[in-house]
């Protein structure tokens, strides 16, 4: 077989329905873009299945933020490998960062798959999966300063029926030093803002309770016609005045429907404005909770990552979220063991952590990305065991705060959406307060969807237990 690097091709509808099954990794954005790949399918014949061995294409959504989770879908395909011998026609598809970030060379390394499509190029699927069955192997990894999928109605993939993602824009322009997303998903550019509530409007009228406004770095969110947000400069007056900014959007989807909530991810903390927490506070619907990802404690290090920000600019930014919104929850990510990281250094990480009391943490070590600023310019110059050393550190400090954050809200009551059953038992339910944290209960006579108060009497780490004392009808 031959590979053909596509840009455009002509697309003939195909003449017998077909079953993909499409499985995603990484990021809430790879999630939702799934279901936008769906949509593009299903107008051209393919029906989603949820059992592989049915499927006559399987395409896998692929993250690259760290090398494991890059092995995690090199390993993946290694299974595949069996599917392929019982099955020599199924097409396997790799899209998403990996596809992105590897290009052709995925094509050579895993002779197994037949598609690469980048983050941009979902559009062309159907003509490369039509070239794949003329006998080619297809790859598209085209970035667009334009696409932003806006007109799709995405379809919703292993829904609750409760919640569902929202994408409000895509790529990023922020250039942190240790990221590999503005080389595998572009140039940041928005969506437009009548989609994005015409979507959230239909979500609604499914019966939907939540949605999460998706992107990079949400605050950033500018709707001014279209295109890369470095020509927003380039406006008149008149055309920047007319322009919707986040803060404007996220309350344009608050009137959508006043019994639905909405959150949003994720807050780049030197964009998060005053203007975006008073929204917040105006509308009952939007949660009291930010996901603020620091990264580090250290200005140092946050000199070295790229981020805009210092130690004290991060603390005045989380003491004005508390102060505006009383009880806010907020989240946060943190890498340990960047490039130069001394233990004073991780200290001040820890000291953040436990002064700020941030409610819990996505915490990784650091992974050197191929490309990236960081790996051009400073050495990976702190040893895997002392990055893991001091990985299990922070994870320490965290699960000490959550603890006692837990602790303390034993005898509080918290409104909580219920979004199915909890894991360990079909006699209980699990929803998630306001704030963002996952609550179980006894099951009773609520159902997935339903608003209730709940008495939390027990708690854990990572846990509150409780009862329901009320039914409510609104977030
Ligand atoms: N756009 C979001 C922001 O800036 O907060 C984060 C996007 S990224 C998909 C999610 C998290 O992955 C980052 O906040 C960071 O903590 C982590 N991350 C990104 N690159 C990494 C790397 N090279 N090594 C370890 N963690 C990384
Ligand atoms: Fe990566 Fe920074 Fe952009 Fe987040 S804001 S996606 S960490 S470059």
């Amino acid at each position: 077989m031959k590979t053909q690097v596509m840009e455009k091709a002509e697309y003939s509808s195909a003449t017998k329905p077909k079953n993909l099954y499409i499985e995603s990794y990484g990021c809430a954005m790879n999630f939702s873009d799934s279901e936008v790949v769906a949509s593009i399918l299903a107008e051209n014949g393919y029906t989603t299945t949820t059992i592989e061995e049915d499927a006559d294409v399987v395409l896998i959504n692929t993250c690259s933020i760290r090398d494991n989770a890059e092995q995690r879908i090199r390993h993946r395909l290694k299974h595949l490998r069996s599917n392929k011998k019982k099955n020599s026609d199924l097409i396997i598809g790799i899209l998403g960062c990996m596809a992105e970030r590897l290009k052709v060379s995925l094509l050579e390394e895993e002779k197994l798959v037949d598609i690469v499509v980048g983050p941009d190029a979902y559009r062309d699927l159907p003509n490369l999966l039509k070239a794949v069955e003329d006998g080619n192997r297809s790859i598209n990894v085209i970035l667009s300063l334009e696409e932003t999928y806006s007109e799709i109605s995405p379809i919703r993939l292993n829904s609750n029926g409760v919640t569902a993602f929202v994408s409000i824009m895509r790529g990023c322009d922020n250039m942190c030093s240790f990221c590999v997303v503005p080389f595998t998903r572009g140039r940041e550019r928005s969506r437009d803002a009548e989609s994005i509530v015409k979507e959230v409007k239909e979500l609604s009228h499914l019966g939907y309770k939540e949605v999460t406004l998706l992107g990079q770095n949400v605050d950033s969110y500018l709707w001014f016609g279209g295109g890369p947000k470095k020509e927003f400069g380039k406006l008149t007056d008149t055309e920047q005045n007319m322009s919707i900014n986040f803060s404007k959007l996220l309350e344009m989807v608050a009137l959508v429907d006043p019994t639905m909530r909405i959150r949003f991810s994720t807050s780049h903390p030197k964009d998060i404005t005053d203007e975006v927490l008073f929204t917040m506070t105006r509308h009952t619907n939007i949660c009291n909770y930010v996901h603020l990802p620091a990264q580090s404690g250290s200005s140092r290090i946050l000199d070295l990552m790229n981020r805009n920000y210092t130690r004290e600019w991060y603390f005045g930014k989380v003491n004005r979220i508390r102060e505006i919104m009383p009880g806010c929850g907020i989240s946060c990510d943190i890498i340990s063991g960047f490039c130069t990281e001394t233990e004073d250094d991780h200290s001040e990480t820890l000291s953040l952590m436990q002064e700020l009391e941030f409610d819990f943490s996505y915490m990784y070590n650091y992974s050197e990305r191929p490309g990236t600023l960081a790996a051009r310019k400073y050495p990976d110059d702190v040893p895997d065991n002392v990055k893991g050393r001091r990985l299990q550190e922070i994870i320490a400090t965290q699960n000490a705060v959550s603890k006692q954050k837990n602790k303390d809200r034993e005898g509080k009551i918290f409104r909580v959406l219920i979004e199915g059953f909890s894991k360990k038992s079909d006699n209980d339910l699990k929803g998630r307060s306001d704030e963002n944290m996952v609550i179980i209960f006894p099951r009773e006579d609520y159902k997935p969807g339903d608003y209730v108060d709940v008495l939390i009497e027990k708690s854990s780490t990572t846990s509150l237990v409780g009862r329901v004392i009320a039914k409510a009808d609104k977030p």
